[in-house]
Parts: C-alpha cells; structure tokens; sequence
C-alpha cells in the first residue's frame, strides 16, 4: 500500500464506532468507558500504555497523559477528541464526563476495570449511573476488516521466516532457552514489534507440557521439538506451532504425528462463520479420538487473534457462540503423552462466507532436522 492509498481509503475506524454506537443503543447506555487498551487502539489507533476512551453518540473522547502527546497526534489524527491530562486519567475523566450533558448512563468494562478503579467510578463519579457491561467491543473486535486481515498476514509471514531462520541452525546440544532467542532475534530482525507471549521451545519429554516454556533442556537426536510463537506487526499478533523432529523421526513418532496432522487439516478444511465453536472442535476432537488419543488431547481447539493473542472466538468444547465472518482463529490441536513427548500443529484461519483461508503457509509434513 502507498502512502496515497493510505489517504484516500476510508478510514477503517469510522465504521467500528458506528459499529459501538448501535450496540449502545440496544444497550441503552449513553456512553461506553473503554479501558481495555487493545480496545482503545481499535478504536482510536492509540497504541500507547496509557488510555481511556468515553465513546457516545455524538463523540469519541480519548484521554491520555503527557508522555504521549507526540504519539497520540501521529496515530489518532482527527479520529477522536483527544484531551492530554496532566495528572490523573481519571481527573480528566470527570472533566471530560462533565461536559457531555445528556451522558447519564455509562458502561464500564468489567472485565477491563481494577478494583480501585471501580471504586474511583462510585466515589467520585457519583452522578452518573455505571453498569457493568462485558465484551462489547471484543465482540466487535472478532471481525476484522481488510486492513486488520493484511497486518496479521504480515505478521504471519515475520514468523515463517523467522522459523525457517531457526530451524535452518537447530542442534543437538542447544538449549531451549537459546532456541527461543535465536527465534526471537529472528523475529526482531523480520520487523516484529515484539513478541505476542513469550516463545515457546519445548523438546523431548518436555513438549508434552502443552504449555511449557523454554528452559534448560538441551536438544538430542530424536527429540520433538515443539516451537509456538507469534510476531507483532501494527500491533496484529499472529500464532504458529510446530513440531519438528531432530535428526531420524522413529515410526512412532511418525504415526502420531500424522494423527495430529490429518486432524488439523480436517478442522482447517471444515471451520466456517455460522458454525459454533464447539461445532469446530469437535471436528478435530472427534478424530483424534477415533484413533484412540481422545485423553491426550487436552487444550481446546483454538482462539481468535487480533491486537491480543488471545480473543474472541473461543473454539472448544463449551464454545457455544457461534463464530462470525472475518474471524480470524486459530486451529491447534495436539497430541501429548507424559514422558514420551507432545506434537501440535497451529494455523491461523480466516474464516469467510465462502470458508476458511487458512493463512499461515509452513509446511505441515513430518520435517527430520539433520
Ligand atoms: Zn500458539
Ligand atoms: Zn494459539
């Protein structure tokens, strides 16, 4: 995209506070105080620690302080109302509130507001009626639009390339904590704003811990290693696993991992908007079932991604909402055995009225590092 494309293309923020601003009618409130901060960039393009957002119909104020007034003209332009407050947000906050005269019912973010916080909003902001709303903008958030689609397209491909990078110098002897930071350089040199958690690098008997960070272990012939990662590009995460064998993969280990495999792409081939979450996880559950690892088999199916890592859709077995167009998910099933080792193979998927475009391109076969 060219600096002109980027001025003449409607700027994507107009239409998700349109998109708000029905939900606060159906809603009924007058007013939405947004603190989550992925939410704040979504609406505002503020990327910065420090924000508050007060959305109503007639305007979008975003509250920040000082440090970041530089920053916040670059990202927000004229997308918000910005007020730089010298103290406390929350100073500026009755402020702000106090000019807004018809705004007498406010959600707040329950999920998304510290107790002391919360406490601030009866103290102090008193005249007003504060109801507890929950993910009403992460719900918005779900669908992504096509700039949103082409940031975790970017980041995806940091990550392909970064794991090409490591697996190119993957060695027995290595250890996981120097895995992952070879991944992680990798990752910066491809442009990665950081990291969406920390990099998972797990090997022998250790990738069956699905949630293992990288530690001391030192790599040996024979060996899963299992890489789960992401990278950041405007603030766009993406999430990628594989499992790769060290050196000769023994038939085992082979026809475990085509379970896995076959389970994954199952679940890429099936996942669509409509379908419920549980409808999805089902479809790779079910199989490794059949084949007798049901128990192994743990974790859920996958999540969406976005500005967070982790967001909505939920796809696991109690995901009863049903998964909307231009979700972008994850489908990561696994296999894991205590003391033997673990396999999980993660994609990120765009799901669309025509079906899923599975975006993540690494290959998915068996690779024997030598
Ligand atoms: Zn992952
Ligand atoms: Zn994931």
């Amino acid at each position: 995209m060219s600096a002109d494309d980027r001025v003449t293309a409607p700027d994507p923020r107009a239409a998700r506070l349109s998109a708000l601003r029905d939900v606060l009618a159906t809603q009924d409130l007058d007013a939405l105080l947004v603190s989550s901060l992925a939410s704040v960039r979504w609406l505002t393009g503020f990327s910065g620690s420090s924000g508050l957002v007060v959305a109503t119909a007639r305007e979008l104020v975003l509250l920040t302080d000082f440090r970041y007034a530089t920053q916040v003209e670059e990202e927000v332009g004229t997308a918000a109302r910005v007020v730089i407050v010298p103290q406390s947000l929350w100073s500026g906050l009755w402020d702000a509130l106090g000019g807004m005269l018809t705004v007498q019912r406010i959600g707040f973010e329950s999920m998304h507001l510290m107790h002391r916080d919360f406490q601030r909003l009866l103290e102090q902001g008193g005249r007003w009626q504060w109801r507890p709303t929950t993910e009403l903008v992460e719900t918005l958030r779900e669908r992504k639009d096509a700039m949103e689609v082409a940031a975790i397209r970017r980041a995806i491909g940091m990550a392909e390339r970064a794991l090409d990078a490591v697996l190119a110098a993957l060695a027995p002897g290595l250890t996981e904590t120097q895995v992952a930071g070879a991944l992680e350089q990798a990752l910066r040199n491809e442009g990665s704003d950081g990291f969406p958690f920390p990099s998972i690098v797990a090997s022998g008997e250790r990738s069956a811990l699905p949630h293992a960070r990288a530690g001391s272990r030192r790599l040996q012939l024979g060996d899963f290693v299992l890489l789960d990662f992401g990278a950041i590009a405007d603030g766009y995460c993406s999430d990628i696993t594989r499992t790769v064998v060290l050196g000769r993969a023994s038939e085992e280990q082979r026809a475990v991992y085509e379970i896995v495999r076959e389970a994954n792409a199952r679940a890429s081939a099936a996942v669509r908007p409509g379908m419920r979450g549980m409808d999805a996880d089902a479809v790779a559950r079910e199989y490794i079932h059949d084949r007798g690892f049901g128990e192994a088999f743990g974790h859920s199916l996958g999540h969406g991604i976005g500005l967070e890592v982790h967001e909505g859709p939920r796809l696991a077995k109690t995901a009863d909402g049903v998964l909307p167009p231009g979700a972008v998910v994850t489908i990561e099933p696994g296999i894991y055995r205590a003391g033997w080792g673990g396999i999980r193979i993660e994609d990120d998927v765009l799901l669309t009225e025509d079906g899923p475009v599975v975006l993540t391109g690494y290959r998915r076969d068996l690779l024997e590092i030598a």
